[in-house]
């Protein structure tokens, strides 16, 4: 891990005398590369920023040990303040699911992979956690996206809401909490619709559910390759809906995962997992150490 980053140090350091602590000129030197890192890396520059001086405060005057080179010393207090940025608060991965049935709020822009998400995360629950969960698309707008779900659920054998045309999506959460209790269901996820960019129609219409449905958990699922963008969409739904957390999908895909670390930083939110690939199983808890390992080289 970190070889790219520890080659790039390892150049810097060479050419300065090892000495006993890390100077602020050898910080300086390092951090440089880091930042360069970072930025490639599609971390925004802000945080970027934010993030250097952070760890150029902890190394400056840091006591290099005989065991380690001033470079590795360097990576190692950059890795250290990643995961550190990266972790948010509680178990990962873990969702507020007690007291059934519990309702969660799936929400996400059109394309960011939420249906797909939606579905991987019922059969999580349903395999790892052996709860009963019932899935019903709120997306009245695109017909195929409600017999996408449909067709998932019949896949990985979980229950879906049957489908009754010309129902409003409040009224499709409802009849979801209905049938949710009468059916002794653990869990019930609200798919909601999504929209190719955001606008006051689909904040509305999200609102509007989210008040009916009272989730224990609000979760936002955004394209991880889509970086600033990410987090900007992430910002919008948490000021107007209040996000519980987030899944980042296509992380399969050959981004590096900055956008991890501007989610975390500028909107405080957990990531609880991250997307794959299309299959259903590709789901799996956020790890920090990983996505530090990406956001490094
Ligand atoms: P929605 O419009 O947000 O509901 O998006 P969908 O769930 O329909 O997903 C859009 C496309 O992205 C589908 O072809 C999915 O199979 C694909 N997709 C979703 N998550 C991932 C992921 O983590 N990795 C990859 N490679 N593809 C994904």
């Amino acid at each position: 891990m970190f070889e790219n980053l520890s080659e790039r140090l390892g150049g810097v350091f060479d050419r300065l005398t090892k000495q006993g602590a890390l100077s602020e000129d050898d910080v300086k030197t390092a951090l440089r590369e880091v930042r360069v890192a970072l930025l490639e890396a599609d971390v925004s520059l802000p945080v970027a920023r934010q993030f250097i001086k952070a760890v150029e405060k902890k190394a400056t005057g840091a006591a290099v040990t005989k065991s380690i080179t001033p470079g590795q010393q360097v990576v190692k207090i950059v890795h250290d303040e990643l995961i550190a940025t990266l972790t948010g608060e509680g178990e990962p991965g873990a969702l507020k699911i007690d007291s059934p049935p519990a309702p969660i709020l799936m929400v996400g822009l059109q394309g960011g992979g939420k249906t797909t998400t939606t579905a991987k995360l019922a059969k999580r629950l349903k395999e790892r956690d052996g709860k009963k969960v019932l899935m019903a698309s709120l997306d009245v707008n695109r017909p195929a996206a409600m017999e996408q779900l449909e067709i998932l659920g019949k896949q990985i054998g979980v229950d879906t809401l049957p489908i009754i045309k010309g129902e409003d999506p409040v009224a499709i959460a409802k009849r979801a909490k209905t049938q949710a209790s009468l059916g002794g269901y653990d869990v019930y996820m609200l798919d909601t619709a999504g929209r190719l960019s955001i606008d006051e129609e689909l904040m509305a219409q999200v609102e509007a559910v989210r008040d009916v449905a009272n989730p224990r958990e609000t979760i936002l699922v955004v394209d991880g390759l889509t970086g600033q963008d990410a987090v900007h969409t992430a910002q919008n739904f948490d000021d107007r809906i209040g996000i519980s957390g987030v899944v980042l999908t296509r992380m399969d895909g050959d981004g590096r995962g900055g956008a991890a670390l501007s989610m975390r930083a500028i909107t405080g939110k957990p990531i609880k997992f991250v997307g794959l690939g299309e299959k259903m199983d590709a789901l799996e808890t956020f790890e920090p150490d990983r996505i530090a390992g990406r956001i490094l080289g």
